[in-house]
């Protein structure tokens, strides 16, 4: 084991790590790290300074990700590895990704300092290109790095606010963009990959919990672009026999599947969500006085579960047929995006669970959303999320992490690391 004054001292250089890019990364308001662009590279480049000045040389793969190895007594053993990504949303807080990264370097260096070499050896991972917004497509980094996807295709994406390529933003940067070729981590060389992240719902807040490990990361189901048309019409004339009015009839689409989710979770199933994010008229046409003829709207519902899942499709078809045929309007849901929910592995969550409770600490298991640990655990490699306290969500300036509990995150990380490489 790393003594206490050793770990803790790499604990707190990497909160210091956290904050200083944060610092180098403000924006109004919060922060913003663009995938595979300005604020992320600054983030790679005093990360790499971090690693460097605590004897830890940075390798790059040819998109940009940054790698950091210790290596254990039997090298040729698959590494225990961890880390997350560098990149924020626009405007987003910062620590989601970040703090992830900075712990997993803090239990290299931690490891190093104490002279300590555990038979694994342990590989810290930066990733880039995980926030959905700046390419419409989350986990860009890790589905490099794991060859999920096709490169060639994924190269092709266009940044929202640039109007370059992917490829073209990897290759300003200076790494090469190879699209053939093998995955850069597999089974062969990685035993796990264990991820620690701020969580980005309130449960851990709720019960006053500075740690949770996360079941299973939620999969979903999304309608970016979904519209229900029915007929404008006069707001005082118009009888109810004869309306077409598309307000009310989404309406009771969206009431219908929030009846749907009251009745899992009365049946004890906590981790159903559906969203109607946007919910709009058309600005062009609408009026107080007109019975609206249009609504434009995105659905989202996800679960951990997914005979939940095929339950809310089926729902959804049963309510858009019923009110397509009492309302007379018509819905046209537009592209499907979906993505499966992700088992993670069982013995890596106890293996995390029994760290903390070596540490005193209570445990609960929580479902989370996507994570870069997703794209691994589909890759094959066995992995896990530790997910730290945030009272106010994520992907927002008001993100936030206390450094007790980064400071707790890391040592049972540290501990899980050294278990798994033992
Ligand atoms: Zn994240």
């Amino acid at each position: 084991m790393i003594p206490k004054n050793i770990l803790d001292g790499a604990i707190s250089d990497a909160w210091a790590l956290v904050l200083g890019i944060g610092r180098r990364t403000t924006d109004t308001p919060g922060h913003t790290r663009a995938s595979f662009g300005e604020g992320e590279q600054v983030a790679a480049d005093l990360v790499c300074q971090f690693g460097a000045s605590n004897g830890l040389d940075a390798e790059h793969d040819a998109f940009g990700n940054i790698y950091f190895l210790l290596p254990g007594t039997e090298p040729e053993l698959p590494a225990v590895t961890s880390g997350s990504h560098l990149d924020s949303v626009p405007n987003g807080g910062n620590y989601d990704g970040l703090a992830g990264t900075a712990a997993a370097l803090a239990v290299l260096v931690a490891t190093r300092k104490a002279g300590f070499q555990p038979r694994r050896s342990l590989r810290a991972l930066a990733m880039r290109g995980e926030e959905s917004p700046w390419f419409n497509m989350a986990y860009l980094g890790s589905r490099l790095l794991l060859a999920y996807g096709d490169r060639t295709e994924l190269g092709q994406r266009r940044r929202v606010d640039s109007g370059l390529t992917l490829r073209e933003h990897v290759e300003q940067l200076g790494f090469p963009f190879l699209t053939d070729g093998e995955p850069v981590l597999t089974r062969e060389n990685t035993a796990c990959f264990l991820e620690l992240h701020i969580e980005q719902g309130p449960l851990l807040e709720e019960k006053n919990l500075p740690l949770g490990v996360a079941s299973a990361i939620r999969g979903n189901v999304r309608y970016p672009s979904a519209r229900c048309l029915g007929e404008y019409g006069h707001a005082s004339t118009t009888p109810r026999h004869s309306r077409r009015d598309a307000v009310m009839a989404a309406a009771e689409l969206a009431l219908g599947l929030d009846h749907l989710w009251a009745d899992l979770a009365a049946e004890g199933d906590d981790n159903f969500v559906v969203t109607l994010g946007r919910f709009s008229t058309d600005m062009a046409q609408h009026a107080l006085t007109k019975v609206p003829g249009e609504v434009n709207f995105s659905l989202n519902f996800g679960s951990t579960s997914e005979v939940t899942i095929r339950q809310a499709r089926e729902r959804l078809a049963e309510l858009i047929e019923r009110i397509t045929a009492e309302r007379g309007v018509r819905f046209e849901m537009g592209p499907e995006v979906a993505a499966e929910p992700v088992a993670l592995d069982a013995r890596l969550i106890g293996l995390l669970e029994a760290q903390m409770r070596e540490l005193g600490l209570p445990t609960m298991r929580l479902p989370t959303a996507g994570h870069d640990a997703g794209i691994f655990a589909l890759s094959g490699i066995p992995s896990a999320v530790l997910l730290m306290r945030n009272p106010f969500g994520s992907h927002n300036p008001r993100e936030h992490l206390d450094e007790a509990d980064f400071a707790l995150g890391c040592s049972v990380l540290a501990r899980a690391m050294h278990a798994a490489a033992a």
